[in-house]
């Protein structure tokens, strides 16, 4: 065990340089190919990270031990896989630190550091460091640096991770060989890890060459378009994306034949990058830091840029909207000062959804958590103005939350999808059957059918002549008409 040193004005361990050599680290999971990707990032840069997969209902138990049940269920899911691990015997907990990000924003994400801090004293861990990984200069540690590299490669791998997860979404449901798509994502996120671990693919041409080559992979894949009910998934960020924290979603929306949508990782940074922006912009600030963080915007946006590209050719899928879009979305439907956790992203990812198809969206929330009932819940109504095919659920979760229940509400929310995509493609056969009647009896007006010849003895013509009379001139063009 190295030794301890503290932080002198909070009192806090700190992760030291002795540390960083000798500690393995342990990082809660929230999105499967994502954290993946970041964990090889943080083991080229020399930490010895580990992204935790322990999932069982222990961690539920572990967290209402050491959290206070009113706390957010992120809190108290990544708390509870935390200390699970600790628990588990696989640690020497004597050199096993734990890592968590802080957002910097005022909502309650930037304060799980604190609770963890608590936990582990209630756990008997108390000589457990914690990590924060923030760009707000929140907590640092001399044995944890977030340089500029790390942040670049990190963008890389959120930017693959993004595109696995939306192309896999959109072929899977659709796939003819069932489980192609997913062995594709896993077949990539070798090659991605194998080019890392070789300081490869992360930027520059070979990571825009790997994108391209991405999109045509998925899109060679067979599939069979037949029509399915789309459904988004918005909400909280853990809990839209950890299948820890909403039991699974994705894939009971996959057994209930619905096409899954879920807006990527990027969205999320840009909204937090350009709160800062924003902050500055409202209340004033330094100008060094707008540059700096106008830098990092100006970065990430090319970054989206790269991915949109990547999908340009490929017209079977549909490409997510660009961040700047998003922000244009709510303009007049909620401020911009409306910014604690997802904020105002969230009504803007569920109109961005509407907008692209996927009307039918369930809204993820940890129950009593105020800025995504606000913008998530409490925006239905407006949001319905603007989109009135908008058909939202909002689902909460939390530890005495059955997956039963959830499930049943979502089953309501489907069945109205169902009688709509059917209303749809209805109305769409009923239109198709017009326009061709239409066609027919122009055509039929103005045909005259000649038989040329006729020698069997059956009668059957062989041979008709089909004239058409020319169209009138049209007024608006003045053209002549057409000799057939
Ligand atoms: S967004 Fe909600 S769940 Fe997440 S930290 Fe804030 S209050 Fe808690």
């Amino acid at each position: 065990m190295a030794e301890l040193k503290y932080d002198k004005k909070s009192g806090r361990i700190l992760f030291t340089k002795e540390m960083r050599r000798q500690y393995k680290i342990l990082a809660p999971n929230m999105l499967p190919v994502h954290f993946k990707l970041f964990e090889k990032v943080l083991q080229r840069a020399g930490y010895d990270v580990e992204v935790l997969k322990n999932d069982s209902h222990r961690v539920v138990e572990e967290g209402l031990k050491h959290v206070h049940n009113d706390t957010c269920y992120p809190a108290l899911l990544v708390i509870g896989q935390m200390i699970d691990a600790l628990n588990s015997g696989k640690y020497d907990v004597n050199k096993t630190a734990l890592m968590i990000t802080q957002t910097g924003g005022g909502c309650r994400a930037s304060n799980y550091i604190h609770l963890l801090r608590k936990a582990l004293k209630s756990a008997g861990y108390e000589q457990v460091p914690v990590i924060s990984v923030n760009l707000s200069g929140l907590e640092s540690n001399p044995g944890f640096t977030v340089t500029p590299a790390l942040v670049m490669q990190f963008v890389a791998s959120l930017v693959y991770g993004d595109l696995l997860m939306l192309l896999n979404n959109q072929v899977k449901a659709y796939e003819v060989n069932v489980g192609e798509s997913e062995a594709l994502v896993d077949s990539w996120v070798d090659r991605l890890l194998e080019q890392f671990a070789r300081g490869k693919g992360m930027l520059g041409e070979e990571f825009r060459a790997n994108l391209r080559q991405i999109a045509d992979e998925f899109d060679a894949i067979p599939v069979n378009r037949v029509p399915k009910v789309k459904v988004g998934v918005v909400g909280e960020i853990y809990v839209k994306y950890s299948p820890l924290a909403n039991n699974h979603l994705e894939e009971f929306l996959a057994s209930q034949d619905c096409e899954v949508m879920v807006p990527g990782l990027m969205g999320f940074v840009l909204f937090k990058v350009d709160n800062r922006l924003d902050d500055i912009r409202l209340y004033g600030g330094s100008s060094m830091k707008y540059k700096a963080v106008s830098v990092l915007k100006e970065f990430c946006t090319k970054m989206e840029s790269a991915m949109l590209d990547a999908l340009k050719d490929h017209p079977h899928f549909t490409a997510p909207s660009p961040y700047a879009h998003l922000r244009t979305l709510v303009n007049g439907v909620v401020g911009y000062g409306s910014k604690m956790g997802e904020g105002w992203l969230l009504t803007a990812e569920m109109l961005e959804l509407c907008e692209s198809g996927y009307e039918n969206i369930v809204c993820t929330q940890p129950f009593g958590c105020l800025p995504n009932h606000i913008n998530g819940k409490g925006m239905i109504g407006r949001i319905r103005k603007v989109s009135p095919n908008a058909n939202i659920t909002p689902i909460d979760y939390d530890p005495s939350a059955t997956k039963v229940n959830q499930e049943n509400r979502i089953k309501l929310m489907l069945a109205v999808a169902r009688e709509n995509l059917a209303e749809r493609l209805a109305a769409e056969a009923a239109e198709a059957t017009q326009a061709a009647k239409t066609a027919d009896t122009a055509i039929n007006d103005r045909a005259e059918v000649e038989i040329v010849a006729d020698d069997r003895p059956s009668g059957d013509v062989i041979e008709v002549k089909v004239s058409l009379t020319p169209e009138k001139p049209s007024a608006k063009s003045g053209k002549k008409p057409e000799q057939v």
